[in-house]
């Protein structure tokens, strides 16, 4: 038992056999990023924050990464209701997406996240899909028959936050939400300790807590520790101070826009982000400033430069925010002068670090004076170190505990801080996204699995970009695409010489002999594969496995390619079927010898061939047979239409068909 615990009276006398209490993070562990939890207990599901995060290197096009959802899309009609924390992204960025998805009845939350949350509803245009209800501090909700919650203040680098006590059949869950414990905060709201504490001495069952900084020793310096180091830099700076830093950090805002004040500078404010987080801020009276304070920054260049701070987005160099912008000279209304001063008041979130440094050497060369880094001091972190973690652990007096939120060193490391403080290792669970917590009163284990994984959008935020798409970019991107173009008769005959053509491909191989191994790749498939595409059903022409004769050249021609020239471009074949009794066209091929003929007889050996790690993906591509007659019509009406020079493609193989680029990416969907 934990020498933290007391006795735990709520949870005496619970008869056996009742159902555990079910707690599953479909997001959230091992990353920072798209926390999204799940209580269960009977038929009742309730939602705990629904975020979202940012891509990784290598997920081209994708701008959203969010959780898997089909466990919840399963178990929609059980779904009574959710709870927000905080209005960070990683916590409600996911939720007019899942809106689309699948139902959630009501929504309770704090006064600003859920004020900007209507806003991303309002883009989504799902308005109508929820109910979104606003909660005080020590309110309590009831969600569904078997949980209440009761919503207890915190501290953490977004204003109006709470920490979440959760009593449920099995006991009651202290669910901490990102939080630090700032006992200066900048808006004067306190982290209520004392209904903490009230939870703690009744009995706590188990701890789901923020492990963010798990590593770092100490307590996490406050908020209100930046605004010293601040001030030095905006008093001493001799021109404009530009600074940059999180739109939902509101303290940090807050500071900012009285620091603006009080140095006598106007404040110019970029990026949507930045425009809408304070104008929320400002209506609902978490942020005090005067309405003179603000410049429409069209007219902010009037003023003299030692009158000017501009606050605006891109502190993690996000390629579209406007310091990116500016870094690159690409902003209509801000070019860099020599006389700037720009602060980056925030750290890089993990992943975006070679974007922050680049946007810095950037501005560092238009000859700005950039100040960033930890040494100084103008940033600290919105989450708990150590120290403050004992804390939490102190006066929630947990029986279980499960660390949440963070990569999996940190939630190691923070068992480790939970054990030190007494609570035995065997009471303590690292989990995984999609991880069943199964808890009785005096029991924590876990239970099998559900679907986990993730989903990500592409920019349009509309399409979802599967695992197959996203493979195929990073071929696209690593090795360019060969797309092969065969006219061949329903009899089984090649018609025509096949079109290569190559994008972002780069080889040692001559066109010449790209365009023969395509053929060779064709022809012999046609002469020792043709019986098992094509099928004699009795009408005029036979029916034909389109799909399995291009899949069955593209496996040739990836294995030629991968053999030789040690390139695995994605290949895409398309196949123009011609009438049977077209004339054949008498291949080149056969008029030269081929120096390093391809090792048949593993194909012929089976399909094991179809197997290999990594050819998985460019067969799917004609896998769809919806995708086969649109593909021919494509065909057809490139071959309708004239050739045209095209400069931007030089890697054109076969002489007499220039394809234009635009059509072959159409083409190649
Ligand atoms: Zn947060
Ligand atoms: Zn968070």
């Amino acid at each position: 038992m934990s020498n933290l615990n007391g006795s735990q009276p709520g949870n005496n006398g619970q008869a056996k056999g009742q159902p555990a209490l079910r707690v599953i993070p479909l997001g959230g562990l091992h990353e920072i990023g798209k926390n999204t939890c799940v209580f269960e207990y009977g038929d009742d599901l309730m939602l705990v924050d629904a975020g979202l995060a940012f891509p990784s290197d290598g997920m081209h096009g994708v701008n959203v990464v969010l959780p898997d959802t089909s466990y919840l899309r399963e178990n929609q009609k059980r779904i009574r209701g959710m709870i927000v924390t905080h209005g960070h992204e990683d916590h409600i960025g996911g939720i007019p997406h899942h809106l689309k998805n699948f139902n959630i009845p009501i929504i309770y939350g704090p006064r600003l996240a859920l004020s900007i949350l209507t806003g991303k509803m309002e883009e989504a245009g799902v308005m109508d899909r929820t109910i979104l209800q606003t909660v005080s501090p020590r309110e309590v909700v009831k969600v569904g028959q078997h949980f209440s919650v009761e919503f207890i203040r915190n501290t953490h680098s977004m204003a109006d936050s709470y920490t979440l006590a959760i009593t449920t059949p099995a006991g009651v869950i202290v669910f901490t939400g990102d939080f630090k414990f700032d006992h200066t905060p900048v808006d004067g709201e306190h982290f209520d300790m004392a209904r903490l504490a009230h939870y703690g001495e009744q009995g706590v069952l188990c701890l789901f807590s923020d492990s963010t900084n798990a590593e770092l020793p100490g307590f996490c310096p406050p908020e209100r520790s930046v605004f010293p180091h601040l001030d030095r830099h905006i008093s001493q700076a001799e021109g404009r101070v530009i600074i940059t830093t999180f739109a939902s950090s509101i303290h940090r805002v807050s500071m900012i826009l009285e620091l603006a004040l009080k140095n006598g500078r106007k404040v110019g404010l970029l990026g949507r982000s930045m425009l809408n987080v304070i104008a929320k801020a400002r209506e609902l009276g978490y942020m005090r400033a005067p309405d003179e304070l603000f410049v429409p920054i069209k007219q902010i260049r009037d003023l003299p430069d030692r009158e000017t701070l501009l606050l605006m987005t891109g502190s993690q160099g996000e390629p579209l925010a406007a310091l990116s912008r500016i870094s690159r000279g690409e902003h209509p209304q801000v070019q860099v002068k020599n006389s700037d001063t720009i602060i980056f008041s925030a750290s890089p979130i993990p992943g975006n670090t070679i974007s922050v440094v680049n946007t810095i050497d950037r501005l560092m060369m238009l000859g700005a004076k950039v100040v960033y880094g930890k040494g100084e001091g103008i940033h600290v972190s919105g989450h708990s170190f150590q120290e403050d973690h004992k804390l939490m652990l102190a006066l929630a007096r947990p029986k279980f505990f499960v660390p949440v939120h963070g990569e999996h060193r940190m939630l190691v490391a923070h068992a480790k801080t939970a054990q030190s403080m007494g609570v035995p290792a065997d009471h303590t669970l690292i989990i995984d996204n999609g991880d069943v917590v199964e808890l009785t009163p005096d029991s924590i284990r876990k239970g099998d699995p559900v679907k986990a994984g993730i989903e990500l959008l592409d920019a349009s935020r509309n399409g979802i970009v599967d695992a197959r798409v996203l493979k195929e970019r990073q071929q696209l991107a690593e090795d360019g695409v060969i797309t092969l173009l065969a006219v061949i008769t329903t009899d089984g005959v090649m018609a025509a010489p096949p079109r290569v053509n190559l994008r972002g491909v780069v080889t040692t191989a001559d066109a010449r002999k790209l365009s023969i191994w395509a053929e060779r790749e064709i022809t012999w498939v046609l002469e020792n594969r043709w019986n098992q595409f094509s099928r004699n059903t009795g009408g005029k022409a036979p029916d034909v496995d389109w799909v399995g004769v291009q899949r069955e050249v593209e496996l040739g021609l990836q294995r030629r390619l991968r053999r030789e020239l040690q390139v695995e471009p994605l290949i895409i074949c398309l196949v123009q079927p011609a009438p049977a009794g077209t004339p054949a066209y008498k291949g080149r091929a056969d008029a030269e010898p081929d120096s390093r003929p391809a090792p048949r007889g593993r194909r012929d050996g089976g399909r094991e061939g179809g197997r290999e790690s990594g050819r998985e993906v460019s067969r799917e591509v004609v896998r769809d047979p919806v995708r086969v007659p649109a593909a021919t019509a494509a065909v057809a009406a490139i071959q309708a239409a004239p050739p045209q020079e095209d400069s931007r493609a030089p890697q054109e193989v076969e002489p007499e068909g220039r394809i234009r680029r635009r059509r072959s990416a159409a083409v190649a969907g």
